[in-house]
């Protein structure tokens, strides 16, 4: 038997540790969450996107009465990324959530699915992507979505 470990690295970052391309990412991420479609779980999710080329491209969740038929933020950013500009790489992600009219505190992180869909980008791409998830207390920085599920689904 052979024992393997992983460990995920995380930055526990704060507003002024940010750089500039993370911060206007993440102040994308926020602004897109003010427009999510999220009447059932009253929970609004904004994701933004810089491309390697310097466009940003938006996300929110889209809920639906049928409940399973709705989309995560971030899979909306990484779908509309891949349909609008297939050949260009995704260099930033940026997650920021608000309820009540009110940014979390802590940051919240991807699901389970975004992580798998994440994680093929960069596959796909062949370049790790920086992961910004805001939270009004801090803020987490993972570079790499492959560090958010180190086994991926693959065949
Ligand atoms: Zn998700």
């Amino acid at each position: 038997m052979r024992r393997e470990k992983y460990i995920l690295e995380v930055e526990n970052l704060t507003w002024s540790e940010l750089g500039e391309e993370a911060k206007s990412t993440i102040l994308r991420a926020k602004e897109n969450s003010g427009k999510a479609y999220s009447p059932y779980s009253k929970f609004s999710v904004g994701a933004a996107i810089l491309l390697n080329d310097g466009n940003l491209i938006d996300g929110n969740n889209q809920e639906n009465i049928a409940y399973p038929s709705g989309l995560c933020a971030e899979r909306v950013a990484v779908f509309s990324a891949g349909a609008t500009h297939p050949d260009v790489p995704i260099k930033i992600l940026a997650i920021a959530a608000q309820t009540d009219g009110k940014f979390t505190d802590n940051p919240i992180s991807p699901c389970g699915a975004c992580r798998q869909v994440l994680s093929e980008c960069e596959t796909r791409y062949g370049q790790e992507m920086e992961i910004y998830l805001f939270g009004e207390k801090y803020i987490y920085h993972i570079h790499g979505a492959k560090h958010l599920l180190p086994i991926t689904f693959s065949f």
